[in-house]
């Protein structure tokens, strides 16, 4: 068999050669509903203070905290959303609402399980004060959440829904983030035909391309769909094209073997920079990255492999990595757990390998365990199916015992 050209790089050296071709994308300015999940490319400061106003923390009664426990006339009321119109004097308390102004002259609220209600007498209503306060209890002062200049958020932060809710208190209607990264997914091979369609004589569905649109979907890209191109090089090349054209990230998968009709990596060589052609991983080893300059700005090519594990396994090492980063993260990482292992493992002595897993928490030992998905041939994609971690299984002859730990990349939905 002959041997391929390209050299056997490392996961690390490949992860690391990818990250070295991706940068954030130019930032845009998008209304927040539409900020969900971004990164942010500035820093966030509050214009006013929150509270603007001391606000009441409870539904009570507001008073001058020095009068107190006694009988009290209630001079007026003020609920959330007004304004006092008068000047509580002491000896006197007004009804106020959680959120409400404190109206001036007072200085404490009383909570009202704290109160009794007491007959009105000249129709002006009168309660008793049981509690004795000091001065700012049940009361927030101004800025006490947010100082008035405070930098609420900074420049690489994800929105979630908290940060999200934190634009909105200072009223950041409009934000500067790094948009999603536009990634085509285009499956190549003369056995594939679409989901909906019959097979006839040597043909499969094709997985992969649902499979990848899904997955880019889930990790925050934009999906674009180039259809199945032809084991055919004119075909295969306008089909590259057209996706290079669009997007920023184009995701091939099949082709990059060493069969004469895989023709991948030689299109690649030609439209573009070829950084590795083989990786020493199990499975997914002739995963292929280039770089090609499309008006202007780099574009990263992945040629995954064809059979449906390793597209999708290879995707997760290398393709979300690229993504987050062109999207903004400053740690696009894939998050790493340990977990002990339900049952024993054989271990590859030529390559690491990147075992499907479903990991669970296990309260009495207080770790998390994971449970193989059992066969773990590239072409069963029913070794994907469940599975929230790859777990980074070591190089090495034998087999590892039940019990041993293990680092497990995280897969599921983040
Ligand atoms: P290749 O890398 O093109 O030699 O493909 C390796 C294996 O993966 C072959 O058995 C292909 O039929 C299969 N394969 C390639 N592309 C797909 C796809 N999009 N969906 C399902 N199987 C595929
Ligand atoms: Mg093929």
């Amino acid at each position: 068999m002959p041997e391929s050209p390209y050299p056997m790089v490392s996961v690390e050296e490949a992860l690391a050669t990818v990250l070295a071709q991706c940068t954030p994308l130019d930032p845009v300015i998008l209304p927040l509903e539409q900020a969900l999940g971004h990164v942010l490319a500035e820093d966030v400061r509050a214009r006013e203070p929150l509270p603007p106003f001391p606000a009441s923390v409870k539904d009570g009664y507001a008073v001058v905290a020095a009068d107190g426990p006694g009988e009290y006339p209630v001079v007026g009321q003020v609920a959330a959303g007004q304004v006092a119109d008068f000047r509580l004097q002491p000896g006197t308390v007004a009804y106020i609402t959680t959120g409400a102004p404190l109206p001036p002259g007072a200085d404490a609220v009383v909570m009202v399980e704290e109160t009794d209600p007491l007959p009105s007498q000249d129709e002006i209503p009168r309660v008793r004060i049981r509690a004795r306060v000091r001065p700012g209890d049940d009361v927030r002062p101004v800025g006490v959440d947010v100082a008035a200049g405070q930098q609420v958020l900074a420049a690489g932060e994800r929105l979630g829904p908290a940060e999200i809710g934190l634009l909105a208190t200072v009223g950041a209607a409009q934000v500067t983030v790094h948009p999603r990264p536009r990634v085509a997914v285009l499956s190549t091979g003369d056995e594939l035909v679409s989901p909906e369609r019959a097979l006839g004589p040597g043909q499969i569905r094709d997985s992969n391309r649902p499979m990848l649109l899904a997955a880019i979907a889930q990790h925050g890209g934009i999906p674009m769909d180039l259809g199945i191109a032809r084991d055919d090089q004119a075909d295969l090349e306008r089909h590259v094209q057209q996706g290079l054209a669009q997007a920023d990230i184009l995701l091939s998968s099949g082709g990059v073997s060493m069969g004469d009709l895989d023709l991948i990596k030689p299109l690649l060589e030609h439209s573009g920079t070829v950084h590795f052609g083989r990786v020493r991983m199990k499975p997914g080893k002739p995963v292929t990255f280039a770089t090609a300059e499309v008006q202007g700005r780099r574009r990263l090519i992945f040629g995954l492999p064809g059979n449906p594990v390793s597209s999708l396994v290879t995707f997760y090492l290398f393709g979300v990595p690229a993504m987050r980063r062109l999207a903004g993260w400053p740690d696009p990482h894939l998050r790493r757990v340990h977990a002990r292992l339900a049952q024993p493992l054989r271990l590859d002595p030529h390559r690491p390998e990147y075992h499907r897993a479903t990991l669970h928490w296990d309260p009495e030992g207080r770790a998390f365990v994971a449970v193989s998905t059992g066969s773990q041939a590239s072409s069963r994609l029913l070794s994907m199916r469940s599975a929230n971690a790859l777990l980074e299984l070591p190089q090495q002859e034998g087999e590892l015992p039940a019990g041993s730990w293990v680092s497990a990349l995280w897969i599921g939905a983040c």
